[in-house]
C-alpha cells in the first residue's frame, strides 16, 4: 500500500535548527517557544536533516548498514548508534548522544521513543520488529487513503502491510488524506471499526502522534467513507486546544495521550515533511 513512501523520511524543514533553552529543553526553530529566547545552538537545518535521515534510515530500513545491533522490539542503544554514525558515516565527529535525544524528543510526528539509554522508531519498519509493547490506541474510529485501483480489493481482502511489517493507520480523516496525498492526487478513504475489531481482541497501537499501527485488519472492519464532504472539514482531534491543557509539560512524543496541538509557528512548514 504504501509503496515508495518510506524512502522519503526526510525531515526537511527550513527554519527547523535545533536549539536548547535551559529553562524549557530542546526546540526546533531559532528561538523557544515557550519564552522566546535564543538558546543553546545544537544543529543547523542541514546537520538536523542530514541525521534525521540517518535515523530513520538505520532504526527503520538498514541498521546492518552501520553495523548497529537492533533488539527484537527495534531498540538500539544511543552510544552504540553514534559511535557507529561516527566510524560509519564522514562529518558527524561532532556528534554526541544528547543530539540524537534532541532530535528524538522535538520530532513533530513522534517518529521515535527514547528509554533509558535506548531509542527506537515506533513505525515505518521494514525491518522485522515487535511492536506490541506500544500503547493500546485510544480511540475507536481510524481511517487509510486507497487509491481507486486498490479500494475493492482491500474492502474485500482486508489490510495486509505491503512493504512494512506492520499496517499504518490514521486517526481522521484528515490525516488518512494527507497521507493518501503523497501517492495519488484523489485519495478514497477507508474508515476502520476500531471498536468492533477490539470486541474481538485486533490489538492496534498508537505508534506515532498520528499513527497508529496493526498486523493486520480484516475485511469485516473495514467501510468507505463515502460523505467526501466530512474531507472538507478542518477541525479534527489535533486541534482541540483543551488537550493541550490536560498534559502540561509532557515532552516525548509518543506518550501523548493525545495528539497535542502544535504551535502555528510549525504549522505552516509542515507540508514538506514525510507523509507518515
Ligand atoms: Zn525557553
Amino acid at each position: 500500500m504504501n509503496t515508495k513512501t518510506y524512502t522519503c523520511y526526510a525531515i526537511t524543514e527550513l527554519g527547523n535548527m535545533l536549539g536548547k533553552c535551559d529553562e524549557h529543553g530542546y526546540y526546533r526553530g531559532e528561538t523557544c517557544p515557550v519564552c522566546n529566547k535564543k538558546g543553546k545552538f545544537l544543529m543547523s537545518d542541514r546537520e538536523l536533516d542530514s541525521l534525521g535521515r540517518i535515523m530513520a534510515g538505520v532504526l527503520r530500513h538498514f541498521p546492518e548498514k552501520l553495523g548497529v545491533n537492533v533488539d527484537g522490539h527495534g531498540w538500539v542503544d544511543i552510544s552504540a548508534f553514534v559511535d557507529a554514525v561516527g566510524i560509519g558515516r564522514s562529518g558527524f565527529n561532532w556528534l554526541r548522544e544528547f543530539h540524537v535525544e534532541a532530535i528524538a524528543l522535538t520530532d513533530q510526528k513522534g517518529r521515535y521513543q527514547i528509554d533509558g539509554g535506548m531509542i527506537r522508531a515506533t513505525y515505518g519498519h521494514t525491518i522485522d520488529v515487535r511492536l506490541d509493547d506500544l500503547p493500546a490506541a485510544e480511540i475507536d474510529a481510524f481511517y487509510y487513503p486507497v487509491t481507486e485501483e486498490e479500494i475493492d480489493i482491500i474492502l474485500e481482502g482486508g489490510l495486509n502491510p505491503i512493504d512494512r511489517k506492520y499496517v499504518h493507520l490514521s486517526g481522521s480523516i484528515e490525516k488518512a488524506v494527507e497521507a493518501g496525498k503523497v501517492r495519488t492526487q484523489d485519495p478514497l478513504i477507508l474508515r476502520i471499526d476500531g471498536a468492533k475489531a477490539k470486541e474481538d481482541n485486533v490489538m492496534i497501537y498508537h505508534a506515532g502522534k498520528d499513527v497508529y499501527v496493526t498486523e493486520r485488519i480484516d475485511a469485516k472492519y473495514i467501510s468507505k467513507v463515502t460523505d467526501q464532504s466530512i474531507v472538507e472539514q478542518p477541525v479534527s482531534v489535533e486541534e482541540q486546544p483543551s488537550v493541550e491543557e490536560q498534559s502540561p509539560g509532557e515532552e516525548q512524543p509518543n506518550v501523548d495521550k493525545k495528539p497535542k496541538k502544535r504551535k502555528s509557528t510549525k504549522k505552516k512548514t509542515k507540508k514538506s515533511e514525510e507523509k507518515d
